[in-house]
């Protein structure tokens, strides 16, 4: 009888199952192996997490090329982190921060977190406890701030195809995978979606990254004047797009929609969830691409994926606006029982000053490696040209079609070429998922895309382990490939 957890449930809900590992007789011939995770048999719930590595229910060890869900940057067992939860469960492990009250945790973890944003000031941190939260929050900001103003019809929002913002009604709306929409009812009308600043798959022939960047800063203006600029409340975009396959902007992409955003008093939102925290090799995605939003959000690498926390950052001019409207009326109605819980952000505090400390020497003690003693965006800059020259040695492979850095991504495409995808039913993205699993590695499928973010802490030495066990991987879907021809 097959087991009552199979079928169409979510391993997400569901994670008793004992370990059913993907072997190649899920996939038929021709039939491929989808690799979604409702159909997907799923593996093992996780026992143990050791630095880079997790382990299964049945011992067997796995190099995480994905940092959990692109979150534990500072690996699976940061002694410093487990000690600041202890100490403040010991001594407050609640309280909420409801009308005016609040934790000295949470005070200093907004403090910090300000001061180490330097793309622009921001003024205030309004936390929540996952992404998604984050993300609604931002709406809900934004229409109050656009009605204070006496700006009632400034409420559409612009996001991107192919995005990732949440998965709750409205981050869900924001976001621009299909998948999330459909048979939901979503997205909700007040989203618009331009479009995605994917070069490789959508430049034109013989059009300059440049180029591209113009026309999709063009089209982008083109969808505010059609629909009404007083109508446009907020953009909103991640540095790098993530969930939706690692998508690096093109050259001039931030400059040009920025520009544009501007003509229109329409507010940025950068959606830093995956990017901050020297994930791109500066402390910030707006670093990286010198950003100046009115709106940040934060989460997942805020504590190493600990505790769930995340937060808004709102600049000087929203949060005035807000705080002054809110006097009006005598309250300000929105928050949930845990923002700012202070297990969660005494957690992100010490994240914070592992991720800045000049010496990380506490860092995984049973590792000696020189790059312990930097900060970890130069720790990210000086392990990022191994990683990226090991996945470059696989570019001629007849089935890579394109390749990022430090966050890798692989796009597993047919004579190279972005117009000549695999068929869908070969499902190759799973099946080199599942060979990745078979050598012990962790990568994130999606469609034909593999991705990887690596914890932040790794060292040349697993560096070096995780390419040869992709290469493995690649070289069996590469047989793979062959075979269906
Ligand atoms: N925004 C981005 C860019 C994300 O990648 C994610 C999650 O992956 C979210 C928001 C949602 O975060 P959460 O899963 O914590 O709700």
């Amino acid at each position: 009888m097959d087991h009552p957890l199979k079928g169409p449930l979510l391993a997400r809900f569901y994670s008793t199952e004992p370990s059913l590992q993907k072997e190649d007789s899920d996939f038929k011939d021709g039939k491929g192996f989808k690799g979604h995770d409702m159909l997907a048999p799923f593996t093992a719930g996780w026992q143990t997490t050791d630095g880079c590595y997790a382990y299964d229910a049945n011992g067997k060890r796995y190099l995480d090329a994905l940092a959990g869900l692109w979150c534990t940057a500072l690996g699976g067992n940061e002694p410093r982190l487990v000690e600041a939860a202890t100490a403040q469960l010991n001594k407050l492990p609640f309280y909420h921060s409801f009308w005016n009250r609040t934790t000295k945790p949470s005070l200093d973890l907004a403090k910090d977190l300000l001061e180490t944003f330097t793309a622009r000031k921001m003024a205030k941190v309004f936390f929540t406890n996952s992404g998604s939260e984050a993300n609604d929050t931002q709406v809900k900001l934004v229409w109050y701030y656009n009605n204070a103003l006496g700006r009632p019809n400034k409420k559409k929002f612009i996001a991107r195809a192919k995005s990732y913002h949440g998965s709750t009604l409205i981050s869900a709306s924001l976001s621009g995978l299909p998948a999330l929409h459909q048979k939901f009812d979503l997205p909700a009308p007040f989203v618009l979606h331009t479009d995605c600043p994917h070069y490789w798959r959508y430049h034109l022939e013989g059009e300059t990254e440049e180029e591209y960047s113009t026309r999709l800063a063009n089209n982008l203006e083109n969808l505010i004047v059609k629909e009404g600029p007083e109508t446009i409340a907020a953009f909103i975009a991640e540095p790098v797009m993530g969930a939706g396959g690692v998508i690096l902007p093109p050259a001039t992409y931030f400059e040009k929609i920025q520009a544009v955003v501007k003509k229109y008093n329409i507010l940025f939102i950068a959606d830093e969830v995956i990017c901050a925290f020297g994930r791109l090799g500066t402390m910030f995605g707006c670093d990286k691409y010198n950003i100046k939003p009115d709106l940040v959000s934060v989460a997942k690498a805020l504590s190493s994926a600990y505790m769930p926390i995340a937060g808004v950052m709102v600049s000087p001019e929203i949060s005035e606006v807000i705080y002054s409207e809110s006097n009006k009326l005598g309250t300000f109605s929105h928050g949930f029982t845990y923002s700012g819980h202070p297990v969660s952000c005494a957690v992100a505090i010490e994240a914070l000053k592992l991720y800045k400390c000049v010496s990380i020497l506490p860092l995984r003690k049973s590792i000696s490696h020189p790059c312990r003693e930097r900060n970890i965006v130069e720790k990210v800059e000086s392990i990022s040209p191994r990683f990226q020259d090991g996945l470059k040695s696989f570019s001629d492979s007849p089935i890579v079609g394109e390749r990022h850095w430090l966050d890798s991504w692989y796009r597993v495409t047919d004579n190279k070429s972005p117009n000549d995808p695999f068929p869908s039913e070969w499902g190759i993205g799973a099946y080199f998922g599942s060979q990745c699993e078979k050598q012990g590695l962790l990568i994130r499928v999606a469609g034909d895309s593999i991705m990887m973010s690596p914890p932040l802490i790794i060292t040349p030495p697993e560096v070096d382990e995780l390419i040869n066990k992709y290469g493995r991987a690649l070289k069996a879907t590469e047989e793979r490939v062959k075979e269906l021809k």
